[in-house]
């Protein structure tokens, strides 16, 4: 799956939508039966950040019986992905990364990815499960509790600065955007007993998110 077209950078994916509207002011007789149908340009999730939305690397629908709607968000938890270290940045690479988080958590009934946003070695963020839902990423402590999760393992490798870049962006505007108050902010290691986001991570990045 190529998604370097349409979404490698905000700047491509405003040209696209420009061209996009180009295209609408073409009458239609003009372009005859060969049309192809128009592309589906997913929104953003939010403006000041490029988020891939969960549609450009999943067609698989959520389990609605087995997750429950979002009763708003009071805080937000942070996690690596652990396992295997990670240093993707292929689109497609990401993906499959993605695809098999995926599968591994319908497989433990959790409807959807437990997560709600996940960031790449790369740096870009990508939607999980919607924030229409409640997440599925710490046990016992979903409620009201948004989950980010950074690709790679964080006990064995460091993060890329892209990726601490992307996750201070999202946690700030994820802050600002639904109010969360001062010491919202979490490693799953606060909250339960994991190693999880990883020493490299935790120590001098999440810390100093705590205190935001
Ligand atoms: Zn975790």
């Amino acid at each position: 799956m190529n998604l370097q077209p349409s979404f490698s950078s905000r700047r491509d994916f405003l040209r696209a939508c420009l061209l996009a509207g180009a295209a609408l002011t073409v009458p239609r007789w003009v372009l005859g039966t060969l049309v192809s149908p128009a592309p589906v340009v997913a929104p953003l999730l939010f403006p000041d950040l490029n988020i891939y939305p969960r549609s450009t690397w999943s067609a698989l629908a959520p389990r609605l019986s087995l997750i429950r709607p979002a009763t708003g968000f009071s805080r937000l938890t942070i996690h690596h992905a652990g396992n295997i270290m990670n240093t993707h940045v292929q689109p497609e690479d990401v993906v499959a990364d993605l695809n098999g988080i995926l599968a591994a958590h319908l497989q433990k009934n959790y409807g959807d990815i437990g997560y709600h946003f996940i960031v790449d070695y790369a740096g870009r963020i990508w939607e999980g499960r919607s924030l229409a839902f409640e997440g599925a990423h710490v046990s016992g402590m979903n409620k009201q509790n948004m989950g980010v999760m950074l690709l790679g393992n964080f006990e064995e490798q460091q993060p890329s600065a892209d990726q601490i870049d992307s996750l201070f962006q999202l946690v700030d505007s994820l802050q600002r955007q639904y109010a969360l108050p001062h010491g919202s902010i979490y490693g799953h290691c606060d909250l339960g007993q994991s190693v999880c986001p990883g020493k490299h991570l935790y120590a001098p990045f999440v810390a100093e998110l705590k205190q935001s």
